[in-house]
C-alpha cells in the first residue's frame, strides 16, 4: 500500500507553450516559439494541419487575433 510515491511513469510534464499566430493567404498559422510545433487553420475550408506535435506539451493554440475574426465575419 505504499503506492503513493509519485512514479516518473505517470508524470505528465505541464509543459505549456503559447503559440503565436499570423495570417498566411488563406491560413492562420499558429506558430511556437519555443518549439517547432505549428497549427494551420484554413479560414476558407476550416481544414487545419497540425506540425511537430508534442504529446507531452500542451499547446494553446486557439488564439484568435481580432484580424481573424474579422476575416470571418466580412466573408459573407
Ligand atoms: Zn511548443
Amino acid at each position: 500500500m505504499a503506492n503513493n510515491t509519485p512514479g516518473f511513469r505517470y508524470f505528465v510534464s505541464p509543459t505549456r507553450h503559447q503559440c503565436r499566430a499570423h495570417r498566411q493567404g488563406d491560413w492562420v498559422v499558429h506558430t511556437c516559439p519555443e518549439c517547432d510545433y505549428q497549427l494551420w487553420d484554413n479560414l476558407r475550408t476550416g481544414e487545419t494541419k497540425i506540425f511537430n506535435s508534442k504529446a507531452d506539451i500542451n499547446h494553446s493554440g486557439s488564439y484568435f487575433p481580432p484580424a481573424y475574426q474579422q476575416a470571418l465575419e466580412n466573408r459573407n
